[in-house]
């Protein structure tokens, strides 16, 4: 047994639930198919009874409209829940591979099997669906898991622990709510398995934390995406995907563009073009977007200053600030915003925006749009809007990114057959689909001897004459 120095009285009772959590992996490892299919039912049912409860917690938290909460929490949870159901019995089967000439009399596959226990910890962007979308996979792989929601969606937070409560015994499932405390006390623990979604900064805390045990890790952390347009685009259809893309719960999106890089001689326009569809998707009657329901608020207070100071530092250093009503502090109000004449001294072009802020860059030749993204760490994701393919496949070919849309933005992250997951700084590891179930998997290779003798046996020791005449040839031919 694992032994775990100077624990607070707070943590051993968290390291009770680990422990019970442990001993049940091996119960769960067991479950087959169907059983694990149950399971993702539960949940299924369980999201679908509570619809209105999920709304009305994401709204507590941050405003989102009822809508946007079924479209970015329930709709896209239920997506890749539905799609790990059908797939599942497909996924668990172990695969059989091929054999090269030098093993013959050899046959092997490969048997996914569950880690263990495994620990889920999520961000307050997407409450819910960060939370519950990894656990599916979790699940679906055969594991026990403990999930801490953040602290700052608290009202999201609070009901994802009753519908764990609710849905499966706490040796099994278990969420534990708090903040960076528990969360250091968790990280002591030796899980099998870290799934966690959240900034690269505290990214890197997780990964230190997982080194002591040797425990694998999925990082789905962030960055600055850049969106990059391309002479021949259509403006029209690209400002309507950018202001999607963007302001949809209000920026706070870790696929959202980041900032723009457009040819000079299209700024001017696609300036204007992205106002008039700002004001047609929040403002359809001339009414202020403070008003829309559809538009959220920023998370709390702290990240409404954050975003504050940096549009107050691109103002200082001389950018120009289209703004599309007023902040208000009060009620944690960002406008949508545009920033021109941006350069890259400023704080806006240097950290992760996460807010409905988009500095818009110019650029005279392609490859200064790819040095100014080069110079930044590779991004979780990067969009190109054009018509032309050899200017298309010019940027995919000149840049790198965990995720790419062309003519689209943030959708790619609903294809359950896509791999989701950043480069580097931006993630380590990927999810979704059969992806997200390998994650929580560990793929065991499996050779079995099929005829009692193999080739291999003629290289034993004592090497004799006809060792060295096979292994020549193997040298020579494999
Ligand atoms: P965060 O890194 O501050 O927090 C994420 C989680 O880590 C929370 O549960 C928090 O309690 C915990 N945490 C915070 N500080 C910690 C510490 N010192 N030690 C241990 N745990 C700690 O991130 P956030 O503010 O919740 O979310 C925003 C970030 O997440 C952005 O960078 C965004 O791009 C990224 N993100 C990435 C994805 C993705 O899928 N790649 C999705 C959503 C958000």
């Amino acid at each position: 047994m694992d032994t775990i120095i100077d624990l607070s009285p707070s943590e051993l009772k968290i390291e009770d639930i680990f422990i019970q959590l442990r001993n049940n992996a091996k119960n769960i490892k067991d479950t087959n198919a169907k059983e694990r299919i149950q399971k993702l039912e539960k949940i299924e049912q369980y999201i679908l009874k509570y619809r209105e409860d999920i709304q009305k917690a994401v709204y507590n938290d941050f405003r989102k409209s009822p809508t946007e909460a079924d479209t970015t929490e329930i709709l896209s949870t239920l997506g890749l829940l539905r799609h790990a159901k059908r797939n599942l019995r497909k996924w668990m089967k172990p695969r059989k591979v091929g054999s090269p000439l030098n093993m013959l009399g050899t046959s092997s596959y490969i048997l996914p099997e569950p880690k263990g226990v495994c620990l889920i910890i999520a961000p307050w962007n997407y409450p819910f669906y960060l939370a519950i979308t990894p656990l599916v996979y979790a699940i679906a792989a055969g594991n026990t898991v403990m999930i801490k929601p953040s602290e700052i969606s608290n009202h999201t937070a609070t009901f994802i622990q009753t519908m764990m409560d609710d849905l499966f015994p706490s040796d099994e499932v278990k969420v534990v709510q708090g903040g960076v405390d528990v969360s250091t006390a968790l990280l002591k623990l030796k899980f099998n398995h870290i799934f966690f979604t959240g900034s690269p900064q505290v990214g890197k805390i997780v990964m230190r934390a997982a080194v002591e045990h040797l425990t694998s890790v999925t990082l789905e952390l962030g960055g600055k995406s850049p969106a990059v347009i391309c002479e021949d685009a259509d403006l029209k259809d690209t400002t309507d995907k950018m202001t999607w893309g963007k302001f949809i719960n209000a920026g706070q999106t870790c696929i959202a563009p980041d900032y723009v890089l457009i040819p000079k001689s299209r700024k001017e326009e696609f300036i204007e073009q992205m106002s008039n569809t700002i004001n047609e998707f929040y403002s359809p009657n001339g009414e202020v977007v403070s008003v829309s329901e559809d538009f959220c608020r920023i998370i709390n207070h702290n990240h409404f200053n954050r975003l504050k100071s940096i549009i107050e530092d691109a103002a200082d250093k001389g950018a120009t600030i289209i703004m599309n009503g007023e902040m208000d502090e009060n009620t944690k109000f960002i406008p949508p915003t545009i920033v021109t004449n941006v350069s890259n001294d400023m704080k806006i072009m240097q950290e992760e925006i996460f807010g409905p802020i988009l500095p818009v860059m110019e650029y005279e030749q392609l490859e200064d749009a790819f040095n100014i993204i080069e110079e930044k760490e590779k991004p979780l994701a990067l969009y190109i809007f054009g018509k032309n393919k050899k200017l298309i496949r010019k940027v995919l070919n000149n840049t790198t990114a965990g995720g790419t849309c062309i003519n689209e933005t943030i959708l790619h992250i609903n294809n359950p057959e896509l791999p989701f997951g950043g480069v580097n700084n931006s993630g380590i590891g990927k999810s979704h689909g059969k992806f997200g179930f390998d994650g929580f998997s560990n793929q065991r290779a499996v050779l079995k001897n099929r005829i009692g003798m193999t080739t291999i046996k003629t290289i034993y020791p004592p090497y004799g004459n006809l060792a060295k005449k096979l292994t020549d040839l193997m040298i020579k031919y494999f």
